[in-house]
């Protein structure tokens, strides 16, 4: 894809290291598959570049929230393995059916409501069943998942349904030793028995997040469905960074400086002066705000809190003052040599000592989740590292 000149800011995709990170994950759980979750428009990546490649990388399912994400891998051509877990009543269950989609089951309105558009088109509707283990979300409690698993099978003796998997999500799984990891583990192990028990020939049973497929492998049975590890980022940062599990942050949030300019002691910058300058200085402008996804709460004030760590020219500098709509102030110190036009990066791998999402995260008091997804989509994605060989194979 060739680069997006005209917009002063872009976040960079390294489609090399989506594949080696779903090859690393893959060696983390050499029994599983893996499933690639690349809902939220792949963590804010883009959802087919990084869907492709992640079966690149060896991925053999795809997984997403939204039916209409489901609905949009399958538009682009698409023929793996996908499965959507969070829609209402209002879903296009039987254009979802038609499209091979594997549908959750996580509540008994949605078995009705399966096998009914199942019915319609008459289609058998691959279905998984989701069992609350603990989380207190999405999902059945065991007593109602023993109902609904009785009558799913009802329904699959008369072919509207096949019931492929049962399956879970943690509440604590970035928290590796916290009890109710291996509580909810526990009962996931009794859902999956009794299913199997009722006479379910379950092909997949799955449990574990990114953050359980890289720390708990007594959980990742048939397959794992690691979302922000794909993105080379640490679901447990607090145990160790993404180069401590083989892992490399895959985007770079760049821009250019639109303005350079000699400021002197005690100027005010940006909304409200939350920061002033304590002498001369250089302020550049950097046009990314909040609008795009960068966090109000990334903004710095002297003395005491620094904003969000960018690099510019080799330093590590903060934002100085309020984040604005559309953009922000960096203060490049003294004597600053920058031009307009010169290269400022928010975040990217840290190889070189620059900051990180996670840095960002840190910043703005979040998760390094959320700084990617909610990068803005007027940023453009520009990918690199896109193998010319692979393009166009069926999948
Ligand atoms: C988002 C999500 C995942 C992926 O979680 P990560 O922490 O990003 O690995 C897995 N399973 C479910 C149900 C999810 O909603």
């Amino acid at each position: 894809m060739t680069v997006v000149s005209s917009y002063p800011a872009r976040a960079v995709v390294d489609l090399g290291a989506i594949r080696a990170n779903v090859r690393a994950l893959a060696d983390h759980a050499p029994t599983a598959q893996v499933m690639a979750v690349v809902k939220a428009d792949g963590y804010g990546h883009g959802l087919v570049p990084v869907a492709l490649a992640a079966l690149d990388g060896g991925a053999t399912w795809l997984g997403v929230a939204q039916t209409s994400e489901a609905l949009a891998l399958r538009a682009a051509g698409i023929r793996t393995r996908i499965l959507t877990w969070l829609y209402s009543p209002s879903a296009p269950l039987r254009e979802l059916i038609e499209a091979d989609v594997d549908l959750s089951v996580a509540a008994p309105w949605a078995l009705a409501a399966v096998v009914s558009a199942a019915r319609e088109c008459g289609r058998t509707a691959r279905i998984h069943l989701k069992v609350d283990t603990g989380l207190g979300r999405n999902g059945m409690l065991p007593p109602v998942f023993a109902e609904v698993l009785d009558d799913a099978l009802k329904a699959q003796a008369e072919g509207a349904v096949a019931v492929v998997g049962v399956w879970s999500h943690f509440a604590f799984a970035d928290e590796p030793a916290h009890p109710t990891v291996l509580a909810q583990a526990v009962v996931f192990a009794e859902a999956v028995a009794l299913a199997e028990a009722r006479g379910a020939d379950l092909e997949v049973r799955h449990l574990a997040n990114s953050a359980a497929t890289l720390t708990n492998p007594a959980v990742h049975y048939d397959l794992v469905r690691p979302g922000i590890a794909v993105y080379g980022l640490s679901p447990v940062p607090q145990v160790g960074g993404p180069q401590a599990y083989g892992l490399v942050p895959a985007m770079t949030l760049e821009a250019e400086l639109i303005s350079v300019k000699d400021v002197p002691a005690g100027q005010g910058v940006s909304y409200a002066h939350a920061y002033t300058t304590s002498h001369a200085t250089t302020l550049g402008v950097v046009p990314l705000g909040y609008a795009d996804g960068i966090p109000r709460h990334a903004s710095g004030s002297l003395p005491n809190r620094p904003g969000a760590p960018v690099r510019v020219g080799g330093r590590t500098l903060a934002i100085a003052g309020r984040v604005c709509m559309d953009q922000f102030v960096v203060d490049l110190g003294p004597g600053a040599v920058e031009v307009a036009g010169d290269r400022v990066e928010l975040f990217g791998t840290g190889a070189d000592g620059g900051p990180t999402a996670q840095d960002w995260a840190q910043a703005a008091d979040t998760i390094n989740y959320e700084i990617v997804t909610r990068l803005g989509a007027r940023v453009p994605r520009v990918y690199v590292g896109e193998p010319a060989t692979t393009r166009g194979g069926t999948r």
